[in-house]
């Protein structure tokens, strides 16, 4: 008998029937005599939509407090809903909101860290043979205020509570069944992956795969929780994330391609080559609040050299501002920005113990002709920005190069 606490994502109990059909679900696991926590987002929409109304009466800028009351009204909704579908079906069930159970956060307001779970009252629960329906998303302060975890916060609900419950797996039901190569949308040819490191799921999410919340990946990998991406409505093992590594000969090298449209490129020509001066140009970068990606500093040339580093594009403008100011400064010869560009990176634990990785995609890029404007690398992934409308052609290369690609169907 396994204890399996289970997340449904907001499309999966978007609608009346779909909750029904997820009640089924946690029935049938129940009947396999597993005990089931089951964490649930807000119906599809509705966090955007009570969002919307908040706006509407504090001109785009609500009191975050107050925001997270409301906020935190989605998934009270949901739970209570399950619960009663579970009830009907004969499943003795109870549902909990963050400050029932007692999820423990900080006070930052719509961004707050679980500090703590209380898991006496589900033990007590599971024990007398309730399903425990828990609100995602929401927790309470030590003052009692209602918190919120950041959107699609619900993933690391469902993380801290099997971590707390020292639960055999934590099942993440969305609307995709399981993490892939990469976007499918891009490369048909993209394969489900059956098993993926926590870092390399950490990478993939932060790199622009959208399967989960990267606050939950940590998390897991933090407290080594087995986490499995599976589809809510149809069949199949899933994804699994986990720890392990292991070495076998079929493993492949490259776990996956990652990629993101959302930066822009900012290069700072002819500055002194002298100490302290990427202290200069990136100390007031970070001082406005910019987070900077990739860095690349070139080789002096008559002591003078060329800087050049990324941001989110959303950030262009500002990072923008703050450069030209300090160009000034610097008595700096220009400067440049590009935001059509995009990131593309590769990645694997298997790079550890293998030569030659980045080389390969080097020259794979090489081959379609594809210029490469800047390379960064770490342990697990080689990262390059290329001009954006190479993008999807290059995802597809490095596809294939790396033996991604899934072999092609027998014709019936
Ligand atoms: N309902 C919240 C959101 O839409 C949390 C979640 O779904 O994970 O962000
Ligand atoms: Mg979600």
């Amino acid at each position: 008998m396994a204890l399996i606490v289970q997340k449904f994502g907001g499309t999966s109990v978007g609608t009346v029937e779909r909750i029904q059909q997820v009640a089924e679900k946690v029935k049938k696991f129940r009947e396999n005599g597993d005990d089931i926590v089951v964490v649930v987002s807000a119906m599809s929409g509705e966090t955007n939509r009570l969002i919307e109304l908040a706006k509407q009466v504090s001109d785009d800028q609500p009191v975050p407090r107050e925001l997270d009351v409301m906020i935190s009204t989605g998934e009270q909704v949901t739970i209570a809903l399950l619960a009663m579908a579970l009830i009907k079906r004969g499943v003795p069930a109870v549902s909990y909101t963050g400050n029932q159970v007692r999820i423990l956060t900080d006070n930052s307001h719509t961004k707050a860290r679980i500090l703590q779970i209380d898991d006496a009252k589900i033990r007590a629960d599971l024990k007398a043979g309730r399903v425990v329906v828990v609100a995602g998303f929401q927790g309470v302060d030590e003052q009692g205020n209602i918190t919120t975890l950041g959107r699609g916060g619900s993933d690391t609900t469902g993380v801290a509570l099997a971590a707390a419950l020292k639960a055999d797996e934590c099942q993440i039901y969305t609307d995709v069944d399981g993490v892939y190569t990469t976007d499918p949308r891009v490369v048909p040819k993209a394969q489900r992956l059956d098993k993926i490191t926590f870092e390399e799921m950490l990478e993939m999410a932060s790199l622009g795969s959208k399967v989960l919340q990267i606050r939950s990946v940590e998390f897991a990998g933090k407290y080594n929780v087995p986490l499995r991406v599976l589809h809510s409505f149809q069949e199949g093992p899933g994804t699994l994330i986990t720890l392990d590594e292991e070495e076998s000969m079929e493993q492949p090298i490259i776990s996956g391609i990652a990629f993101n449209r959302d930066e822009a490129k900012l290069t700072i020509r002819g500055v002194p080559d002298i100490p302290g001066v990427a202290f200069k140009i990136l100390g007031p970068i970070s001082a406005a609040n910019i987070e900077v990606d990739m860095i690349v500093q070139n080789v002096a040339h008559d002591n003078t050299t060329d800087f050049t580093f990324t941001v989110h594009r959303n950030d262009y403008q500002a990072a923008m501002a703050v450069l030209e100011n300090t160009a000034r400064e610097l008595g700096a010869r220009e400067v440049i920005g590009d935001t059509n560009i995009a990131k593309v990176s590769i990645v694997g634990v298997g790079m550890r113990s293998h030569a030659g990785v980045a080389s390969r995609m080097f020259e794979a890029l090489a081959k379609e002709t594809i210029n490469i404007q800047m390379i960064s690398t770490s342990e697990i992934k080689v990262s390059v920005v290329i001009e954006e409308k190479y993008l999807e052609l290059a995802v597809r290369a490095l596809h294939t190069a790396f033996d991604l690609d899934a072999p092609a169907r027998q014709a019936e």
